[in-house]
């Protein structure tokens, strides 16, 4: 019997709620996004695993369930900025162990991703790797900066399409009210253009929650940044969509703390799901507030 005890995930995105999860590295390497602090407030500082460490929790995992799962996900913050030789005898040793595999996912930054050539994204997609989340948040410089997510307009461009030309499936996640209430146009106006570029897979719509510990709460406090509101973020929502032109992308307002859960193919579903936003903003304030105040706040 095996008693190596595998280590666990700090989080994972919703639509990997069913898939076994593989602890690669621990805690987030860049750790500076104002908005984020995930790592921090479960205090989990950056460290890197070693393989034979991952493999090991491969087996025990395999001798624990058996070949039960089809899909699996890849932790923590961004394995992508690991070798890709690396991850390669990852996904080799997982779909040997669970040969009934259909879909290996994992998180990846940008700035990681467009670091990577184009040979090695291929031989990952190869290996096995099926699907990549991007946090892409915003596609405007200035928003991205203001948050020090590390990377640019042009880099997540660039990553995109590098995952893209692989055959990988790309999730890109947009965070409504980053920009807050002065730059809420230029973050939905630019990231529309960058969606529009890239055309992902699926364009997932997150709300941003300030948690007390992360530094743009500081910000808050001192004025230099100012939430977005409700009916704001809802406005922001409709700006976005409106200029979206991703012809094959699935958009999809799939999170609890969403004010609306819009879901539909572009660019098909578009004016179906613009109908969904108007007919929401045509409801008596009162009903609008009531609304709002029912949607939970949560990471
Ligand atoms: S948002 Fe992602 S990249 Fe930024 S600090 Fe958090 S985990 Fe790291």
């Amino acid at each position: 019997m095996n008693m190596h005890v595998p280590e666990q995930l700090v989080i994972r995105p919703p639509s990997e709620a069913k898939s076994l999860l593989v602890r690669v590295v621990r805690g987030c390497h860049w750790n500076r996004c104002a908005f984020c602090g995930i790592y921090d407030l479960f205090g989990v500082p950056y460290s890197q695993r070693s393989l034979e460490d991952v493999l090991k929790d491969i087996d025990a995992l395999s001798e624990r369930y058996g070949d039960i799962f089809t899909t699996a996900f890849l932790g923590d913050a961004d394995p992508l900025n690991l070798d890709a030789s690396f991850l390669i005898e990852v996904l080799r040793h997982l779909r040997l162990k669970f040969p009934r595999l259909k879909r290996i996912t994992s998180y990846g930054r940008a700035s990681s991703l467009a670091k990577k050539s184009q040979e090695d994204l291929s031989a990952l997609s190869e290996a096995g790797l099926n699907r990549v989340h991007v946090g892409f948040e915003s596609g405007c410089d200035q928003v991205l900066r203001l948050q020090k997510k590390g990377t640019s307009q042009r880099q997540l461009v660039d990553a995109g399409r590098k995952v893209m030309a692989t055959g990988m499936e790309l999730s890109f996640y947009f965070l409504l009210g980053l920009g807050g209430r002065d730059l809420w146009k230029e973050h939905a106006g630019e990231s529309a253009k960058v969606l529009n570029e890239v055309k992902p897979h699926f364009i997932r719509i997150r709300r941003l929650y300030i948690h007390p510990l992360s530094r743009l709460s500081e910000k808050l406090k001192t004025g230099d940044f100012r939430e977005q509101t409700p009916e704001g973020t809802v406005l922001e929502l409709k700006y976005l969509l409106e200029g979206l032109d991703a012809e094959g992308s699935t958009f999809a307002c799939d999170h609890a703390n969403n004010y609306l859960q819009v879901f539909g193919r572009l660019n098909a579903e578009k004016d179906r799901m613009l109908g969904i936003i108007d007919a929401f903003l045509a409801l008596p304030e009162r009903q609008r507030i009531a609304h709002y105040e029912s949607i939970p706040s949560v990471i």
